[in-house]
């Protein structure tokens, strides 16, 4: 079994003292050892970071952005390896882990604009002689913490940006499948990055704390679950830090009477079950407004809950891998039982399933529940797998109520053909990302992501214009050439026109 190796100053190292282990979820086994760094390793990847910065934040943001259209390239041309390697210690689908690259290589393509993006605010003449203007500066050595879901696009998110803004980053990718963010991580080095401006240390709560409590590291950005995303807000934060901490979801979608229906139920299979609703923006609650829209919903769904396609991530034409791990296939079990006993009817049960050749897969099969009320755990709670809870409401305003009093407000999305209706809920619902008949609302990259309540902390989302922001300080300067023949005199009132 393999070793995968941190990546710090440019080398391809490995501490081995404590080590996990890595799965291929599709076959059960455990299929590489990846090191949990330590506070020296962390040290060494931050000590590399400040030395490459002084050069790197000197560099023109034109010579920047002329690595990331070679990085993007790499991207392209590496395309079915790094999908394989995904998909391998991951389960989702190829085409899914390809599909999560395009929208990772779309980061890069807006971290391109550097030159663009990075430009000013200027005003002449402000005063007499006084021109004054708005510099947007890097903020130095930044960290990154992903979670195992993404592992491609969410480091996407962050270090393209964090790097062309000419910050020097070091990123802490989940521990369950590092490869493929690993070999991406290679590829940008080969694309001509300065050793140094990009590590990649492995690890687990050791290595984030020694991130978040080194004075060197001036922001972390972090994608997760709430539960840490609020523990690295609250601690990054108490040290001074900039924190962006994005966390869970329990993403709602509303049908109304006047949907189309066939298209809904087509939307809904994707982003429910897609990916094993391993995805923070996986639909996981159907609202419906009428009991006739639920009945007509439960049983359009449940033949094609029945029908998915699901074996090992790497083999082609499937709908769904297994889960992440064992662990996370239990829990999700878990929570059937859990709604069962709650008393919400258990309309596709996916427990038990067996993919022939990969007995030992942490395979699960579509799950649909119905008659789900809010006070039970299957709605209140993240299951983050492929289980459907459909909700039964009576109106539009019960729908939205039911949304903005959940304690999560990542994504949302309506399902309808009254654009009245679909005004007032894009105007009123307390969701960061809404879609109107678009089930998976996630923004492209030069808009940015994030969503509201707990799932996210911080002022900024992601990536896009507020990742610019996120990764840069302004700095604001007024400055004045006086005309040589004239003597100003002292002004000690405050400076005005
Ligand atoms: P996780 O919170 O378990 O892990 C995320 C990262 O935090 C990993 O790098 C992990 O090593 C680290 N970590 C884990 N425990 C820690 C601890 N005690 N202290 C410090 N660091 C710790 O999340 P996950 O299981 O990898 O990912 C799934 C979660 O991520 C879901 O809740 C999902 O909704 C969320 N997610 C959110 C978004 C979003 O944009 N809002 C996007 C993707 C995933």
């Amino acid at each position: 079994m393999s070793l995968i190796p941190h990546l710090i100053n440019g080398e391809l190292l490995s501490d081995s003292a404590r080590t996990a282990d890595v799965f291929n979820p599709s076959t059960g086994q455990a299929i590489h050892k990846v090191p949990l760094a330590d506070r020296a390793t962390i040290q060494q990847a931050i000590d590399a970071a400040s030395a490459a910065y002084p050069a790197w934040r000197k560099t023109p943001a034109a010579k920047r952005a002329q690595v990331m259209f070679r990085f993007k390239q790499l991207l392209e041309q590496n395309e079915s390896r790094i999908a394989q390697l995904i998909s391998e210690e991951h389960g989702k689908t190829l085409e899914d882990a390809a599909g999560e690259l395009k929208r990772g290589i779309e980061n890069v393509e807006f971290a391109c604009a550097a030159p663009e993006i990075l430009k000013g605010e200027y005003s002449r003449n402000v005063g007499p002689n006084i021109d004054a203007w708005s510099d947007f500066q890097p903020l130095g050595v930044v960290a990154g913490i992903t979670p195992f879901n993404f592992p491609a696009m969410v480091p996407l998110w962050m270090y393209p940006l964090a790097i062309v803004c000419g910050n020097c980053f070091i990123l802490k990718p989940s521990e369950r499948d590092p490869s493929s963010t690993l070999l991406i991580a290679q590829l940008l080095l080969e694309a001509g990055l300065p050793k140094g401006v990009l590590s990649v240390v492995h690890g687990d709560k050791a290595a984030v704390d020694a991130l978040i409590e080194a004075p060197q590291v001036k922001a972390l950005s972090f994608v997760g679950s709430t539960p840490i995303a609020e523990y690295i807000y609250a601690e990054g934060t108490r040290r001074g830090k900039r924190v962006q901490a994005l966390g869970g979801a329990k993403n709602h979608a509303v049908l109304m009477p006047d949907a189309d229906l066939d298209n809904a139920v087509s939307a809904l299979m994707g982003a429910a079950y897609g990916s094993c609703g391993e995805r923070c923006m996986a639909i996981s609650v159907a609202v419906c407004v009428g009991d006739q829209v639920a009945d007509a919903l439960v049983s359009k769904l449940v033949p094609q809950i029945k029908a998915l396609k699901i074996g090992a991530g790497t083999s082609c034409g499937l709908d769904m891998g297994p889960l992440v791990t064992g662990q996370h296939r239990d829990k999700v079990s878990g929570y059937i039982e859990d709604g069962v006993a709650a008393g919400a009817s258990l309309i596709v049960d996916g427990r038990g399933l067996s993919v022939a050749g990969n007995e030992e897969g942490f395979f699960l099969g579509g799950c649909l529940f119905d008659r789900v009320t809010p006070e039970m755990r299957i709605y209140k709670e993240e299951i983050f797998g492929p289980v459907l809870c459909v909700v039964r409401v009576n109106s539009l305003e019960e729908a939205m109520q039911l949304i903005n009093d959940h304690e999560y407000g990542n994504g949302t999305c309506i399902f309808t053909r009254d654009g009245e209706a679909a005004r007032l809920f894009c105007d009123e619902i307390e969701v960061g990302m809404v879609g109107v008949n678009v089930p998976l609302p996630v923004p492209v990259a030069y808009h940015s992501f994030g969503g509201w309540k707990r799932s996210l902390f911080g002022d900024l989302h992601a990536y896009g214009p507020d990742g610019v922001r996120f990764y840069t300080r302004r700095k604001a300067i007024t400055q004045r050439w006086p005309q040589r023949a004239s003597h100003e005199a002292s002004q000690f009132a405050f400076p005005s026109l």
